[in-house]
């Protein structure tokens, strides 16, 4: 038996309990070192075992080629917002964005600070129900990079593939709530960052796979910290990295690896997805928030007839074990996040919890 609920929350989020597990043994001790893993100097053998465990797993999970450096950062994927223009986007410069959320928003408010910002497509008309059509984005004339949010977490939409960058143009994608949640070509990207609470870890840690070359050219002289070169050049450990978050990541990334990989993650996200998905769309009672085509795999919004009901909805479901249903304030309704570690069997109890909801509602 288990004394642990339903934890629908959108982040920080359900890790596998696998891996929980794990933690609470090298909390205690790591291996046989009689120290705990979080109680290790960085500059140990054992540590810097952890951090280099760590990213091979990760460039074996994703495939990453060596010309690209794989960094274990702080500062959430909100400091990513302006790390990477302060590096890559010039006085003169633009950098288009596609924006398609909140995170967008505040990741293109970020790039104003050093460059031109170019809003190649916003659905924020559509209230950010959707993803943009191909047909729909209008690049600038020769963007240094063109940044994409990949996963909406507050809105449920999803690129269903990435976005085509014009000519040099180098692909940035904040991929916070749906990394390694499918295959990715890392080869399209100049750099992907995600924030580790909600596919991958605790909080305190961000995960950045940028291509060595752009480490290499920096368009600004920058503090010391910021310098993604500084992190590169020492595998992250310049300076006191957050050493349980690495941990942990790197047994995420095993466990992952142990479901099939990037591919057996997509197709267990299908399947949950779908149990929710045709759930709601088996009643009239529910209605999805997000567009046909753009619906999340990560994040399943939706609502009932009105926000009483939703508020009636939220409630009950906490009382019968499932929680952190409700929606982002912004958007309102409810909001199930399932990202990878999320049980399948959760989301079957949360279908037969829509079915009966909507019963009792008659
Ligand atoms: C959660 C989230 C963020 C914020 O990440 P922090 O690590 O809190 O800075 C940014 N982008 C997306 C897509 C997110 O889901």
């Amino acid at each position: 038996m288990n004394d642990r609920i339903l934890n629908f929350s959108a982040g920080p989020a359900t890790l596998p309990e696998e891996v929980l597990r794990d933690a609470q043994e090298a909390l205690w001790q790591l291996g046989s070192t009689g120290i705990g893993v979080m109680e290790h100097s960085h500059r140990g053998g054992p540590f810097k075992a952890v951090a280099k465990e760590a990213e091979a797993a990760c460039r074996k999970l994703a495939g990453i080629p060596d010309d690209y450096a794989v960094l274990f950062l702080q500062g959430g994927a909100s400091t990513q917002f302006f790390q990477l223009p302060a590096h890559w986007l010039a006085d003169d410069a633009t950098a288009d964005y596609l924006i398609t959320g909140s995170w967008s928003v505040k990741a293109a408010k970020e790039a104003v600070r050093y460059g031109t910002v170019h809003e190649a497509a916003s659905t924020k008309d559509r209230d950010f129900n959707i993803i943009p059509r191909a047909d729909e984005i209008q690049y600038s004339d020769s963007p240094t990079y063109v940044h994409f949010t990949s996963n909406n977490t507050i809105f449920g939409t999803q690129w269903q593939e990435e976005p085509a960058a014009p000519g040099e143009a180098w692909l940035a994608c904040d991929a916070s709530s749906d990394v390694f949640s499918r295959p990715v070509d890392i080869s399209r990207y100049g750099v992907l960052y995600a924030g580790a609470q909600k596919n991958l870890g605790p909080s305190g840690v961000t995960l950045v796979i940028v291509r060595r070359d752009l480490v290499d050219a920096p368009v600004r002289d920058l503090p010391t910290m910021l310098r993604y070169a500084t992190h590169a050049e020492q595998g992250s450990l310049y300076n006191t990295p957050p050493t349980f978050g690495i941990y942990v990541m790197g047994r995420v990334f095993r466990w992952i690896a142990e479901q099939g990989g990037l591919e057996g993650m997509a197709k267990r996200n299908r399947e949950k997805g779908q149990i929710l998905y045709d759930a709601l769309e088996a009643q009239d009672f529910y209605s999805c928030t997000a567009g046909e085509g753009s619906r999340s795999l990560m994040n399943v919004t939706f609502r009932t007839p009105n926000p009483e009901l939703d508020a009636a909805f939220v409630k009950q479901a906490e009382a019968a074990g499932l929680s952190g249903l409700k929606g982002h304030r912004s958007v309102g309704g409810m909001r199930a996040s399932i990202y990878n570690a999320f049980p399948k069997e959760g989301c079957e109890v949360l279908a037969s919890f829509l079915r009966d909801f909507a019963a009792k509602q008659g």
